[in-house]
């Protein structure tokens, strides 16, 4: 870790931006504020009974591991837009990451099945249970971790990028909505194949990757640039959870001039020490693309304290779950295909 750099980095962040941040925190349900005495829709700005607010309202992805954030004015059939239009695609993107990172969704971890038949991960009582057959690829073994040669479902990068500006707008003090209608407009839009805007310097993403069995706490910070500051992006917004953070800049058309694309990363809470599994990997995600990606091989690195291998030569997986007293937690599937 380069301390230059990163004080660097940190001083950035606390002189050109004012921030808020949301941490998840044990099971308290902990709700975005907003006037409830005029409560409309922050997304379509409709009233009730005009919209409805009967769905809770998740601010951050489920599939994230939130179970936290609750938003309350965002109206049923906004909910139910973004659901179906960017949900999926940050799921795929995600991947194998959601079980490798057991992230804990609404129907508990997902189990993973290679698409060539040969390696199968499920999340037990006693941990990642792996099975890896003679011959397999998809696997190799290091020291204290293992990284896996994986490949994601066919998914949509803008819609990715969206699903990300959504949950910054979902948790974007209620006042500043104002500038983003351009932005709610755009992530409206019904298809993301064309667009009446054209957002195309903003949409990357900085993610970064850290390994390791001991996950990042759920985080979500927005930072919101300061009147006295210009040429930077109004609005950059940085999401941490089990392994992975991802920061974007939020598209502001009418606060952003412009700006020269030069995105600094924000110091993640994995930069202030810690035991090593492997290295953090950071990279630069072009997301622009408005069509599907077939076939994205991803590769991510587990790592871990403790691992006992079995040779299962002769009996199934099920059998030998069975007698080592292994419990499949209720699952939901994740197939390559
Ligand atoms: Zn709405």
């Amino acid at each position: 870790m380069d301390l230059q750099e990163l004080s660097y980095r940190m001083g950035y962040y606390m002189y050109n931006y004012d921030h808020f941040t949301y941490v998840h925190n044990a099971g308290q349900t902990q709700f975005v504020d907003i006037d409830l005495t005029d409560k409309a829709c922050r997304f379509c700005g409709k009233h009730y009974p005009d919209v409805k607010f009967k769905k809770k309202a998740h601010a951050i992805s489920e599939l994230a591991g939130n179970k936290e954030f609750v938003l309350r004015n965002e109206c049923d059939s906004c909910n139910g837009f973004f659901g179906q239009k960017l949900e999926d695609d940050f799921s795929k993107y995600l991947g194998l990451g959601r079980t490798l990172s057991q992230i804990h969704a609404k129907d508990g971890v997902p189990s993973y099945k290679s698409r060539d038949g040969k390696t199968r991960i499920d999340f037990t009582n006693k941990g990642l249970v792996i099975q890896d057959t003679e011959g397999s690829k998809n696997i190799e073994h290091h020291e204290n971790y293992i990284l896996f040669h994986a490949v994601r479902d066919t998914y949509t990068p803008v819609a990715v990028y969206k699903a990300l500006v959504k949950m910054a707008l979902s948790l974007l003090p209620y006042e500043q909505m104002p500038f983003f209608l351009d932005t709610v407009d755009w992530l409206k839009e019904d298809s993301h194949l064309s667009s009446k805007y054209d957002m195309g310097s903003y949409q990357s993403m900085i993610e970064r990757y850290v390994p390791g069995p001991m996950t990042l706490q759920m985080r979500a910070t927005g930072f919101i640039r300061k009147s006295n500051v210009k040429n930077i992006p109004y609005y950059i917004f940085y999401l941490e959870f089990a392994n992975y953070s991802f920061q974007i800049m939020v598209p502001c058309v009418c606060k952003d001039e412009l700006f020269s694309v030069k995105v600094i990363p924000v110091p993640g809470a994995d930069e202030t020490g810690g035991p090593s599994y492997g290295t953090s990997k950071i990279k630069f995600v072009d997301l622009s693309k408005k069509t599907k990606v077939k076939d994205e091989p991803i590769d991510l690195c587990l790592g871990y304290q403790t691992a006992e291998r079995y040779d299962v030569a002769g009996i199934t997986i099920d059998e030998l779950l069975n007698k080592e007293g292994i419990i499949l937690k209720k699952r939901l599937d994740i197939n390559e295909k």
